[in-house]
């Protein structure tokens, strides 16, 4: 029997009323496992408008009242890890521990909203003239939607709705229709955390549910992730239909390897950060910049340990990297490296010819590594999002920057060095949203801001922290005089307020 994934609109399953699926295939075996719906215009304005519905209350909710269900929501999350990771692995590929993990990144953004009180406390003048105080406070947007992609089904959601609602929005989701199930026993956990109908809906779909999304007129703001191409796109709709919008698009990370670096400790690293979740990681290392003479030696190391590292189906504990979600990016991901000899780099590991007895259909491809791979080759110059590591070779540590920052992304970077004042210039001169001294994904904690500089980012706001709480609420200002009864009537003056 086919698995259904419906809509969850207004704090129920919605059934897809417009009869259109997509099919969900299971990575590691290649079998269409799952129907999911595919959202009509009809069906997202139905969304847009029981979180319109619910804002009406939700918006005006206390603080404590909110908070009470997030920490209810903390909890089953927790309880229920597991669970979502096998969801996750089910249809995204990844490996269990990694799909757990990414759920507890999750978790780090639903302990943040927990807080959101202190956050939205406010800030209060007093006597900023006689008799006058001021008080600067932020309040919700209204309906806020939030479009995510395939690679982490649970946690880039979790980027973007903990806050959102925390600060008194409506939420309306459009996870990947890649993965969709991991929203759906989401929106089911919150759902049994307490949160009010229609505070949280999701619904399923393509371009025509995304841009009704991006043209809704109650939707206030939408934050998306994803590619750079979609992320530009949702940017340039979603303003120009007058939404407050953040778009966080795609990356190609350098790690610089100085010749003073732990050589042993930066492959560790780059093997780790590379080959991580397939390569499926806007935070994955896809280029090493190596410095000096150390090249050689780097190479062997990385060579030695991406060797080791153990494929197959996520499922299966002995396995550390799963297939790629689908047969067309694992053949779009093999193109790279069949093509990257031609293009001037040298193949030392080429993974395309792996397979994986008993799972033949799976998207399987294995671990490649380029060496001294030029900038013009489109091996380094696209976005691969595949286990292929390419290796570029400098005399220089002022070549290795006008590297990365010639790159139009600028997601996150990485320096491997012991010198401290070198590690301080990278930090200071880098084009990159996220920097790692010593460590090769530099994803912020919860409590700090997540995004990118140049093609990675298009808006104002990164995403969560103290930027997902500006993001999701807007500022007002008042002030306010309560006049002593002593006091003279101030009487008519058409000059400009003074305070004084
Ligand atoms: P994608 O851009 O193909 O899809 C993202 C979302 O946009 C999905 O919900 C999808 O349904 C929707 N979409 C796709 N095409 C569309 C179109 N033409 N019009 C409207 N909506 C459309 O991305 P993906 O393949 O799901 O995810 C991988 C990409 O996401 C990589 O480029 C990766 O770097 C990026 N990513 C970035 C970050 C970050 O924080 N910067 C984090 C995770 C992933």
């Amino acid at each position: 029997m086919t698995k259904i994934v419906n809509h969850w609109i207004g704090g129920r399953t919605a059934e897809g009323a417009s009869g259109n699926y997509g099919p969900v295939t299971d990575p590691a075996t290649g079998e269409v496992t799952t129907k999911v719906a595919f959202a009509s215009v009809e069906e997202v304005d139905a969304a847009v408008a029981a979180a319109k519905e619910a804002y009406l209350s939700w918006g005006q909710s206390s603080l404590a009242a909110r908070t009470s269900i997030l920490f209810a929501f903390r909890a089953l999350l927790d309880a229920h890890r597991d669970e979502i990771a096998e969801l996750i692995t089910a249809e995204h590929g990844k490996v269990h521990s990694d799909a757990l993990g990414e759920v507890a990144r999750g978790l780090e953004i639903v302990d943040l909203a927990c807080g959101i009180s202190v956050q939205l406390k406010g800030e209060l003048s007093t006597q900023v003239a006689t008799r006058v105080d001021v008080a600067s406070i932020r309040q919700p947007l209204g309906v806020v939607a939030g479009i995510t992609p395939f690679n982490f089904p649970a946690m880039v959601p979790m980027w973007m709705f903990p806050l959102a609602i925390a600060c008194g929005n409506t939420f309306v989701l459009k996870p990947s229709e890649k993965d969709p199930s991991a929203s759906i026993r989401i929106a089911e956990l919150l759902a049994e955390a307490g949160l009010p109908d229609g505070v949280f809906n999701v619904v399923h779909g393509d371009k025509v549910a995304v841009d009704r999304l991006l043209e809704h007129p109650d939707v206030k703001a939408v934050s998306f992730v994803g590619s750079t191409p979609i992320a530009r796109y949702i940017h340039t709709t979603a303003s120009a239909n007058g939404k407050r919008v953040q778009a966080l698009g795609g990356a190609k990370n350098h790690m610089l390897v100085l010749p003073d670096a732990d050589l042993d400790a930066a492959a560790d690293a780059a093997v780790s950060a590379a080959y991580g979740s397939a390569g499926e990681r806007c935070m994955a290392i896809s280029a090493v910049v190596a410095v000096g003479a150390i090249g050689d030696t780097l190479v062997e190391k990385i060579r030695e340990r991406a060797e080791k590292i153990k494929i197959g189906p996520g499922s299966d504990p002995a396995s550390e990297m799963g297939p790629l979600i689908t047969k067309a990016h694992r053949d779009k991901v093999a193109s790279y490296v069949a093509g990257a000899a031609d293009e001037g780099a040298e193949v030392v590991l080429d993974g395309t010819g792996y397979t994986v007895d008993g799972h033949e259909n799976g998207h399987w491809i294995g671990i490649s590594l380029l060496d001294r791979v030029p900038t013009s080759a489109k091996a380094y110059q696209d976005e691969i999002f595949g286990p292929v590591l390419c290796v570029l070779r400098t005399e220089t540590y002022e070549e290795a920057l006008d590297i990365v920052n010639g790159s139009p992304f600028g997601n996150g970077t990485a320096i491997f060095t012991r010198d401290g004042g070198a590690a301080r210039r990278f930090q200071m001169e880098v084009e990159a949203g996220m920097v790692g001294v010593n460590v090769p994904i530099p994803v912020p904690v919860g409590y700090h801001s997540f995004g990118g500089w140049k093609d990675s980012l298009f808006g104002d706001h990164h995403i969560y922290g103290n930027d997902g709480t500006h993001f999701y609420t807007r500022g007002k200002v008042v002030t306010t005089r309560w006049p002593d009864p002593a006091d003279a009537p101030a009487g008519v003056d058409l000059g400009f307020p003074r305070n004084h």
